[in-house]
């Protein structure tokens, strides 16, 4: 995390029993938002404050591709990426719902301060690698999502490829590619623990409500 974050690409829909838990269409491309960097934050244990009395306010575990390297057309996902991490990309669901209706921008449902905890970075071991172990998100100790990105409904090279042609793909990017099924509310005081490969890779303690108060 000592590395410059430069842009944060996320990715909605990507997995089909996500996409049919909250009633959505399986999208034709990949749906892609952004986060900006200030939504990033250590999950090292320590507290994350988030909005309190605008609704909802949902986890969505996630795998997180740092980008190594400028992408260059025919660059294969396995070159492009360096180190990956897992993270959470918080959502005010029903903040989201809303916007969804009257057709705004999700900025305020997804891009707000502390909306994107991240683990440490770990080797990449390549698109076939990765989905060779689930990760994991517990909440209170107890496991909440299971995700596996074979799963995915866009792989890991058709993400790069459509956001690197769209929009742009170079060192220091991340991709939050997104989540699998299982997704809900946190409340004050709930403790959010990601692992991968049997291993846990950071948690955090949520804090609804402003962190200045002690
Ligand atoms: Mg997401």
């Amino acid at each position: 995390m000592k590395q410059l974050i430069k842009n944060i690409y996320c990715v909605g829909r990507n997995y089909r029993l996500h996409v049919e838990e909250l009633g959505n269409d399986v999208p034709k491309e990949p749906m892609i938002f952004m986060k900006p960097s200030h939504a990033v934050v250590p999950m090292d244990g320590s507290k994350v404050v988030l909005p309190e009395g605008r609704g909802e306010v949902h986890y969505e575990a996630e795998l997180v591709l740092r980008i190594g390297r400028n992408y260059e057309p025919g660059i294969s996902v396995d070159d492009l990426v360096d180190v990956m991490a897992f993270g959470i990309d918080f959502t005010l669901r029903d903040v989201q719902n809303e916007l969804r209706e009257i057709g705004h921008p999700w900025t305020a449902a997804k891009a707000f301060l502390n909306s994107a905890p991240l683990t440490p970075y770990m080797a990449f071991p390549g698109t076939e690698g990765v989905a060779g172990e689930d990760f994991l998100l517990r909440k209170n100790d107890e496991i909440v999502q299971r995700g596996n990105t074979a799963n995915m409904i866009f792989s890991l090279q058709q993400i790069v490829d459509f956001i690197a042609e769209r929009y742009g793909l170079g060192e220091g990017d991340l991709i939050f590619t997104g989540t699998p099924e299982g997704v809900g509310p946190v409340a004050d005081g709930d403790k959010l623990e990601l692992a991968y490969g049997g291993r846990v890779l950071g948690s955090c303690t949520v804090q609804l409500g402003s962190g200045s108060n002690s």
